[in-house]
């Protein structure tokens, strides 16, 4: 008898407990497939999620933060690769993505030219209009440019060992969107108090996009995990009220250089005096060694709490600390001196801006155990 009442306390215990991942799932699934196309600036990606974000808010009641809803509106240039892309070397057809990739900024070429070594990475195409630089990587890593130059910039993946580089044949397609429309969405959820203070937590929604027709990065650790996160927070929020208010905030434009948060901070959007505590979430998707948390440094009493927090039920492996750093959504309201923790998953996965961001791929080891720790802090708060 008193052995089946703890099967039952841990079949329920673990139920309970892979709630949160499974909804997780659901969500990057849904973040990451082709009708989301990267997150980006083509097919539409990045308003796809958006609308699928704020459906999620409206199911689970979560107030619009504007009398508008849910989006507050900006606008940015973006270099993109929409149509054409194909390279070849040595007449060998590669894969986009796989085997080489444009570098962001990069512009259009297109023909069949010679090369000639630079150095042992580096070679130029002889005698073409536009100016064509190859360089050899050991791994791939996209990025988003807000510009496009006059030179073409291909990266190609060195692990074929390429005895010699003769020939290449290419045709790429770049067109920079001007005033692409992005938006922030913005929800809460009321608090128990009167007192005016706020929590933040905030994630980014947007990623790379794609290049060409067929190629797209996933995203699924950078950064449909984190917004996983925030929607299971908004879920759990909404049915435990919160002490203070907690505002959740989904950014776009991170990967083209935190735009989306600074546009936030710029306009503002909030009173930034009230915000108690904000913490950002970004790379959430593992915790086999723990997580990091940037600007524990200065905000050590929090860091102490939070450390705490963990020791009393063993949450994570590990909790590391760094500075400030300029790598998220946090860095503008660190430097307007609102107190807050930018948080990631460390270990699991290699895969990091490339193709193999993938949902399928993604451990979540820890996200149970992220989800509590965060809301048990935010309890201490
Ligand atoms: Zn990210």
């Amino acid at each position: 008898m008193k052995n089946l009442f703890l099967v039952l306390l841990v079949i329920i215990g673990s139920s309970a407990r892979s709630q949160d991942s499974l909804y997780a799932r659901l969500v990057i699934k849904k973040l990451t497939s082709k009708e989301c196309f990267g997150r980006g600036y083509l097919n539409n990606g990045l308003d796809v999620a958006a609308k699928f974000i704020a459906s999620e808010l409206k199911r689970f009641k979560a107030e619009p933060l504007f009398a508008t809803g849910y989006f507050q509106w900006f606008d940015f240039d973006v270099n993109t690769f929409p149509d054409k892309m194909s390279v070849k070397i040595n007449g060998k057809l590669l894969k986009p993505g796989i085997d080489f990739i444009p570098i962001p900024e990069s512009g259009s070429a297109r023909g069949k030219f010679t090369l000639t070594k630079k150095d042992s990475i580096t070679f130029v195409a002889d005698n073409s209009p536009v100016p064509i630089g190859l360089s050899l990587k050991r791994k791939l890593t996209f990025s988003v440019a807000t510009n496009s130059v006059n030179v073409c910039g291909i990266e190609v993946l060195n692990a074929n060992q390429y005895k010699e580089l003769k020939t290449i044949d290419l045709n790429v397609e770049s067109k920079v969107l001007t005033k692409y429309i992005n938006k922030n969405i913005c929800a809460y959820v009321k608090g128990k108090t009167e007192n005016d203070s706020v929590i933040v937590m905030t994630a980014h929604y947007d990623h790379l996009g794609g290049i060409g027709k067929k190629t797209y990065f996933p995203g699924a650790n950078d950064n449909a995990s984190g917004v996983s996160m925030l929607l299971n927070m908004v879920k759990y929020y909404a049915q435990n009220p919160p002490k203070y208010k907690m505002i959740f905030v989904f950014f776009a434009g991170e990967e083209a250089g935190l735009i989306g948060s600074k546009y936030f901070v710029d306009n503002n959007t909030l009173d930034l005096t009230k915000v108690k505590f904000l913490i950002n979430l970004d790379l959430l998707g593992t915790g086999d060694d723990g997580i990091m948390v940037v600007n524990a440094t200065e905000y050590k009493p929090q860091f102490e709490k939070l450390k705490k927090v963990n020791e009393s039920k063993n949450y994570v492996k590990e909790i590391r600390q760094r500075g400030k750093a300029r790598n998220s959504d946090h860095y503008w309201f660190s430097e307007k001196g609102v107190p807050c923790f930018f948080i990631y998953t460390l270990g699991g996965i290699k895969a990091y801006h490339d193709v193999f961001d993938t949902e399928k791929t993604l451990p979540l080891t820890d996200y149970g155990d992220v989800f509590r720790l965060l809301t048990a802090f935010i309890k201490e708060l």
